[in-house]
């Protein structure tokens, strides 16, 4: 059974955002067609509609967080992709944050290429200068076809111009990438245009996910037919191991494994120096025999 929430309760953030003071901005996601994402539509137990919350609702909810404190945090503004709103409306909102909020360590939200397409570069500096420190943003990969297959509504010409555009604007970007997700037919393109893409935004982050499928999504009926087939851990390392291997010179970006569905934890501050320690320590994991022999599991809670 599944529960419609408004847009006031939160789904889900970033791992990164766990110890952060959370402000709800906008509800589910305006695109919501991803083949691969059951956010918004009951995989959690909810279903939520996507919807701009009132400013007035917003500004009550950063009062609260202030008279109880909330205050030398980092925090997140909440919701599938809020710079889907309006510019003033967001300008308006991190300029709250940080008027209530006291020594905020960062203020960061989800963020979807598309919106950020819509927005001019004088409007990007604007919520810059307002304060918003970083947005996270799903490349998932820099493959046109998987992109396409996904639903993803984006290419990788239309993330690169999203990406350099937030990077010239101040914005820090962090992109996630989904290991897995051409399968056997689409890795080889999967790893070389990610590794593509990343070389021409050089993001300040990028993030691996491991693909698990979950249930009610369209990928989940493809997946249970035969039709799409998941990577082993070991061809999930190899991937990624690949994409590294595939970077330009230029990618400075910090790397993190920070997710539960990832077969490795390592992390770098700086790939362009750590680069040679992180394809070796990859390389170890894909020689070693347990790693080999690791069953696939499809997390379906995470
Ligand atoms: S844009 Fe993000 S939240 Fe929306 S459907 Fe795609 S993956 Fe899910």
């Amino acid at each position: 059974m599944t529960v419609k929430i408004p847009p006031d309760q939160i789904v889900i953030r970033p791992p990164v955002e766990a110890y952060s003071v959370l402000i709800p901005v906008t509800g589910g996601c305006s695109w919501n067609k991803c083949a691969f994402c059951g956010t918004y539509k009951g995989i959690y137990g909810v279903t939520q509609d996507y919807a701009i919350r009132a400013l007035e609702d917003v500004k009550n909810d950063i009062d609260k967080a202030a008279e109880n404190n909330y205050h030398g945090f980092p925090v997140f503004l909440a919701g599938g992709n809020p710079t889907s709103a309006p510019t003033d409306y967001l300008v308006e909102i991190v300029k709250y944050v940080r008027i209530r909020l006291k020594n905020v360590t960062r203020v960061s939200s989800y963020a979807k290429a598309l919106d950020i397409l819509q927005k001019t570069d004088e409007e990007l500096k604007m919520l810059a200068e307002a304060g918003l420190d970083i947005v996270y943003m799903g490349l998932e990969s820099g493959s046109n076809a998987i992109l396409r297959i996904m639903k993803k509504g984006t290419n990788a010409e239309s993330i690169i111009k999203a990406g350099k555009r937030i990077l010239n604007a101040g914005i820090q970007l962090s992109l996630y990438i989904i290991l897995g997700l051409g399968s056997h037919k689409y890795s080889e393109d999967h790893v070389k245009e990610t590794a593509r893409v990343l070389t021409e935004i050089n993001p300040t982050i990028f993030r691996f996910r491991t693909l698990n499928i979950l249930p009610g999504t369209p990928l989940w009926d493809e997946w249970k037919s035969g039709e799409f087939k998941l990577l082993t851990p070991l061809e999930n390392i190899q991937e990624e191991r690949d994409i590294i291997a595939n970077l330009g010179e230029n990618v400075t970006s910090q790397v993190f494994n920070d997710h539960v569905s990832n077969y490795c934890t390592i992390d770098s501050s700086n790939i362009k120096e750590d680069r040679e320690m992180f394809i070796k320590t990859l390389d170890y994991y894909i020689n070693d025999p347990k790693i080999q022999n690791l069953p696939r599991k499809n997390l379906i809670r995470m």
